[in-house]
């Protein structure tokens, strides 16, 4: 077995106690079935993810932007955690020295009972609202209805590969929502035009929230032993500059992809370091197996 990806390598590291930093990105959940909606094919309509998921569309169309999310709240809703969730909440049940920064926003890591003061959500949550206007700091935890809004009902018709719904398909045109539909935050919206809920995620163009990275660098700063990048494309850039930051501090850099074993990633590596390729949902069962038993 190649040094790289030895598990028994890897579970002798454990036994010292090591803090632990996960990131965690889309390729945790693509056995949960959920479509990212990034990179080539990911359309939603004839819409790219990047058309969507900007201040700039939804001050053009918060309708369309809307039942965007509201498909993706859906689907979410849906969506069980897999075998890779559980083993990650199972490793924060069980074990102090471990925190979590996640790309993800389809709350499947919360849904596997993963603590959550061992979390932080660097692009947001499908389930949260926040205010539009960017001077108010209104946000709530929405419930757990759905759809969201009666407004919002044509995204959660259901839907498998033999039954489209209509709001899927490029050929209908997509429900029409004017801004004086959409629910108006509940702080200022009934002055500031701009007061409107909106999803609480980061989108394109936006600021990661200020408390949520200082939270991971200091975290960080406190020591990082083992460095896991789990099914992240690490070409976003807070996520990549986390790894950096760890590495640089002198954690040991363990990539969990399914192309992980590919030249440019294993050129990536560093003589301690480990690169297992495969799917996240069968390899962070056996790799945190000496802690967990079995998931
Ligand atoms: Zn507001």
């Amino acid at each position: 077995m190649p040094r790289h990806s030895d598990f028994a390598r890897f579970h002798a590291l454990l036994s010292a106690k090591p803090r632990i930093l996960l990131v965690c990105g889309a390729g945790l959940s693509a056995s949960s079935g959920l479509p990212t909606f990034r990179g080539a094919g990911g359309l939603w309509r004839e819409y790219s993810a990047v058309d969507l998921a900007t201040p700039e569309a939804f001050e053009q169309d918060p309708g369309l932007v809307w039942l965007f999310y509201a498909y993706r709240r859906h689907m979410s809703m849906k969506a069980n955690p897999n075998r890779g969730h559980h083993a990650l909440a199972a490793l924060a049940q069980k074990y102090d020295n471990v925190f979590c920064v996640s790309q993800n926003v389809d709350g499947l890591l919360e849904k596997a009972d993963y603590p959550l003061e061992k979390l932080r959500k660097i692009h947001g949550c499908l389930y949260g609202l926040k205010c539009f206007n960017e001077d108010c700091d209104w946000r709530a935890s929405n419930s757990t209805d759905d759809p969201l809004w009666p407004i919002l009902a044509p995204a959660s018709a259901d839907v498998d590969s033999t039954n489209p719904i209509p709001l899927l398909d490029p050929a209908h045109p997509a429900p029409k929502i004017s801004w004086d539909e959409i629910p108006k935050c509940p702080k200022c919206g009934a002055e500031e035009e701009y007061g409107l809920q909106r999803p609480d995620i980061v989108w394109f163009g936006e600021p990661m929230d200020d408390h949520v990275v200082r939270d991971v660098e200091e975290w960080i700063d406190g020591g990082v032993d083992i460095v896991l990048s789990i099914g992240t494309s690490e070409v976003v850039n807070t996520a990549a500059s986390f790894l950096y930051h760890a590495r640089s501090n002198g954690a040991i850099y363990v990539n969990v992809n399914l192309d992980a074993a590919l030249p440019h990633h294993l050129g990536n590596l560093d003589q301690d370091d480990f690169a297992f390729a495969g799917d996240a949902m069968e390899l962070l069962p056996k790799l945190f197996e000496p802690i967990i038993g079995d998931v």
